[in-house]
């Protein structure tokens, strides 16, 4: 299986640092989830991944399976085998879901997939996830619902197989219809080959998402770390511990 490896991030916005040596490593099959207090820099940390323009990475190494993905541009980093949900454009005016996931898997793959091979993936995709076959001809994110949205994700995710996904959750305000989308497809991928980080603020997606690892992200840091029983703790808690510890 693969593995991303997170060594010694240093991530700066606007001038500020943000990320102050981030240290993680995901292998295929397990789900790690991030939590932490609101300005932590959980996002900063999936932007960074991601390669988006404005996040600029000071310092440390991203690896997927040793080729480190910042020397590569984002496409190179979704065909090295990296999804993340917030690569892609919000609203895409006038493309199908269907086009839009074809276009996806063409750009990852290299090649386009043939018609027929793909309306079957993407079958199987959407009666996987029991999503109803009209939602494959409707307009990507217009007038979706956040459970249509994260169903749009999944199934990226379906049909992608990337290597590592991660998904930040924190800022979605996923009602309840999201959150059991997305538990529903983390606990799809889990098992197989796909590492999993799922970056969050609230504890709420954990009761459905068992995480086999949780890290507290606290100014820019992974402050503690530890299995499932760390998020009840939280739950129960709070991050008030780690705020006054950074402040
Ligand atoms: P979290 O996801 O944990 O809430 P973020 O990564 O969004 O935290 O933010 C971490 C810090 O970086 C915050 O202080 C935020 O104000 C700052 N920051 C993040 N993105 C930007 C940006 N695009 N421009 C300026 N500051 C930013
Ligand atoms: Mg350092
Ligand atoms: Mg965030």
């Amino acid at each position: 299986g693969s593995t991303l490896e997170i060594r010694d991030l240093h991530v700066t916005v606007a001038d500020k640092e943000i990320l102050r040596g981030v240290n993680l490593t995901v292998r295929a099959g397990e789900t790690h989830a991030i939590m932490g207090p609101n300005g932590s820099g959980k996002s900063t940390l999936a932007y960074a991944i991601a390669g988006h323009p404005k996040y600029t990475v000071t310092g440390g190494q991203v690896l997927l399976d040793g080729v480190d993905l910042l020397e590569l541009t984002v496409d190179e980093r979704a065909r090295a085998g990296l999804f993340l949900a917030m690569q892609y454009p919000v609203e895409v005016p006038g493309v199908s879901v269907s086009n839009f996931l074809r276009t996806a898997v063409t750009s990852i793959r290299g090649e386009a997939p043939k018609l027929r091979d793909f309306a079957k993936d993407l079958k199987s995709g959407m009666d996987a996830l029991s999503i109803d076959a009209t939602f494959a001809q409707r307009n990507v994110n217009e007038g979706f619902s956040g459970g249509e949205k994260k169903r749009h994700e999944i199934l990226q995710l379906e049909l992608l197989k990337p290597k590592i996904a991660v998904l930040d959750e924190t800022d979605s305000g996923l009602d309840v219809d999201a959150l059991r989308v997305v538990s529903e497809g983390v606990n799809r991928f889990r098992s197989g080959e796909t590492g999993v980080l799922l970056i969050t603020h609230y504890t709420r997606i954990l009761r459905y998402v068992k995480p086999d690892f949780v890290h507290v992200f606290s100014a820019g840091r992974i402050v503690e770390q530890g299995g499932p029983e760390l998020a009840e703790k939280l739950e129960a808690e709070g991050y008030e511990a780690y705020t006054k510890a950074s402040a």
